[in-house]
């Protein structure tokens, strides 16, 4: 059985795109807004300890209840790219959660213009020890933050300025064909087709990726011309030292943090570049093509039916701890996950989480993979963290993004731990390494070069507009930089840059794979070092959602982020995997 008729069932939230719940939420969120308004702007800087308490539960009763059409309308369009009724609504969403954002923005720019005596006061009183986090964290913005009235107009200007360029590229990508001799494939089964078995098969779904968006190049590089552009304009008027600071502060990580963990990736990209040739070695190949990376070992690698893989997820969950899997399995059978393989879907894999009030939604698509299992595991654990933290307030619920991937590639490594430990067969485990550290060049080094890549067009566009030859010869660098002379790269793949959306959709995101890859080998070395010791640990380390700087965490677990050493340990262990190959 495939995952066939595996769909999610948006009930919970309405009941379709024209269910009256919709408007009556959006009119709701409009009047609480109105009435917050009233309540307290221009009272912040005499409030009280229990005022402020007060503000700031109204203020996330407010956000949620906001931003719930949005919500159901971003799963409808994820769920079918060119339903228009989704799409109409998905606008309309956005526009009346802006309007109500611009609204808004004098609460938090009323706290940050509190001095910092009256914070202090305010922050060390008992009553709001569950904002802490939140207060001491948007602290940190304060010397970014511009007037009301130009924070406001700029909210509104990126409707039709960052968002619409957003919302361009979407519509572009959403409408591509890809046409492989006379079939016409989703992104998504173009993407899988690059770990098909048979050599041409993958050169042509390569060149079928690429070709629709090469086709396009005028636009793209239009697109993302524009939002770099936009992105230093902002960082310039809110004085951001540089471009990525942004995302560093609110991945609330100290920007030495990054540099060292990118520093401690270069030194290990030799140990990749070993594991490459050796695939190649193991393929038969003198030497791989791009095309040739994510290859499995062989032909013979067995499908996995839906009910299979869903119960390896949930076995290897219940090997750590039986609560990790209840959450999932209690998920999968309230149909908050869409695993079918269906035209027109968003391509790729996502866990949505609204807020604590709400159980998460996981979308993929699944085709029967061993890597398709390893996609589940890595959004069930998104999912399970989510679940997890639902005791957090709203405002401490989502994760900073570099823990966000945490608990997701740690999903992923119990799946992994769990199928060697069943395994005896030398092939097979053999081929599960292949398999893992295809996963581990992916997540750190390929993720690496994706945000060098995006620093090097962000510095480059300083000086000018790119042209579309610029921005793949960045490209190519990054990719030689990468590879070596352990991959041969095909001129198709000039492009690649013009597919990745998280240069559209959020700057700098890519580092965070990384930075929470490294991060879990770390804490997966624990898990086996201590065992069932380990687990109240860990899920604690869930449970505290956003509560909790990562930096913070990390300490509690006994980790140092700042010290090259602890990047060298995780670097380390992907290592000591590629000698374990070589040695099978
Ligand atoms: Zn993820």
């Amino acid at each position: 059985m495939s995952a066939r008729g595996v769909r999610w069932d948006l009930h919970e939230l309405y009941d379709g795109p024209a269910d009256p719940a919709i408007d009556r939420d959006l009119r709701a969120a409009r009047v609480s807004a109105a009435a917050f308004v009233t309540t307290w702007r221009g009272r912040l800087a005499a409030m009280t300890a229990s005022d402020l308490r007060r503000a700031l539960g109204e203020y996330e009763q407010l956000q949620e209840l906001a931003q719930r059409p949005g919500f159901y309308a971003a799963l409808l369009t994820a769920a079918d790219t060119q339903d228009s009724v989704a799409l109409a609504l998905e606008q309309r969403t956005a526009e009346a959660h802006t309007e109500l954002r611009a609204q808004l923005v004098f609460f938090e720019l009323e706290l940050l213009a509190l001095d910092d005596a009256t914070t202090h006061t305010l922050v060390t009183d008992d009553v709001l020890a569950p904002y802490v986090h939140f207060l001491t964290q948007l602290r940190r913005f304060k010397p970014h933050v511009l007037s009301e009235p130009e924070e406001r107009a700029l909210a509104r200007k990126d409707l039709s300025g960052r968002t619409a360029f957003v919302q361009l590229y979407d519509e572009l990508a959403g409408s591509l064909h890809f046409r492989i001799g006379d079939d016409e494939l989703t992104e998504g089964e173009v993407l899988a087709l690059l770990h098909h078995p048979d050599r041409e098969r993958r050169r042509q779904a390569l060149t079928a990726l690429l070709e629709p968006y090469a086709e396009e190049r005028l636009p793209l590089t239009a697109i993302l011309n524009a939002l770099l552009l936009d992105h230093r304009v902002d960082c310039e008027m809110r004085g951001h030292a540089d471009v990525t600071h942004p995302t560093h502060l609110a991945n609330e990580i100290a920007p030495e943090v990054v540099a060292t963990m990118m520093d401690a990736v270069e030194r290990h990209t030799p140990g990749i570049q070993r594991f490459l040739r050796l695939k190649a070695k193991l393929l038969g190949l003198p030497r791989l093509g791009i095309a040739d990376v994510y290859a499995p070992l062989d032909a013979a690698s067995p499908r996995v039916p839906w009910s299979e893989g869903r119960a390896i997820v949930l076995e290897a969950f219940a090997r750590f701890d039986p609560q990790l899997a209840t959450l999932a399995a209690e998920l999968l059978e309230r149909a908050h996950v869409d695993a079918e393989v269906r035209p027109r879907k968003r391509s790729g894999a996502f866990c949505a989480a609204l807020g604590p009030s709400q159980a998460p939604y996981v979308l993929s698509s699944y085709t029967e993979t061993g890597r398709d299992v390893a996609t589940l595991a890595h959004e069930l654990g998104h999912a399970v963290h989510y679940s997890l933290a639902r005791g957090q307030t709203f405002l401490h619920y989502e994760p900073p993004l570099v823990l966000a991937e945490t608990a997701s590639v740690f999903a992923e490594m119990l799946v992994t731990d769990h199928l060697l430990a069943t395994t005896t067969d030398p092939n097979a485990r053999r081929r599960l390494l292949v398999e893992t550290l295809d996963e581990m060049y992916g997540t750190v080094f390929r993720q690496h070069a994706l945000t060098r890549f995006e620093m090097a067009a962000h510095a480059a566009r300083r000086a000018h507009r790119l042209d579309h030859d610029e921005l793949c010869d960045l490209w190519m660098a990054e990719q030689a930089r990468l590879l070596g002379d352990s991959v041969e790269i095909d001129p198709v793949y000039r492009t690649g840059w013009s597919y990745i959306p998280h240069f559209i959709h959020s700057r700098f995101y890519c580092y965070s794979y990384a930075f929470g890859e490294l991060l879990t080998l770390a804490l997966f070395q624990r898990y086996k070092d201590e065992g069932a010791a380990f687990v109240p640990a860990y899920l604690e380390l869930l449970k505290a959602g956003g509560s909790v700087a990562p930096g913070e965490l990390a300490t509690r677990l006994g980790f140092d982020l700042t010290s090259a050493a602890f990047w060298d340990r995780g670097c380390a262990a992907i290592t000591r995997m590629v000698d374990e190959l070589e040695r099978s």
